[in-house]
């Protein structure tokens, strides 16, 4: 018999009896729901991002709001807008 290896997501804590429906995140190495169909209904609790150098990367959902909130313009505090005043002689 097989060795029933249960593997649990990181992200919601389900496990899975199919190692092809889990990825690993490149960023926490946690492994979470990676639906590897696109034509089949799946649970989803990462993301694929083609990546610059190694391909696809694959994203648990948590570094993917955490990048996501790193992109999100940050609220700067609007200081009175000095003029650029130039004195001409
Ligand atoms: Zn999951
Ligand atoms: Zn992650």
């Amino acid at each position: 018999m097989p060795d029933a290896t249960q593997l649990t997501c990181g992200i919601c804590g389900e496990s899975v009896d199919d190692r092809r429906l889990l990825a690993e995140c490149f960023s926490c190495d946690r492994i979470f729901h990676l639906n590897p169909y696109s034509t089949r209904p799946g649970k989803d609790c990462g993301d694929s991002i083609l990546g610059p150098t190694l391909g696809i990367e694959t994203y648990c959902i948590e570094c993917v709001e955490a990048e996501r909130n790193a992109m999100l313009p940050v609220e700067a505090p609007v200081e009175g807008r000095r003029r650029f005043q130039r004195v001409d002689d």
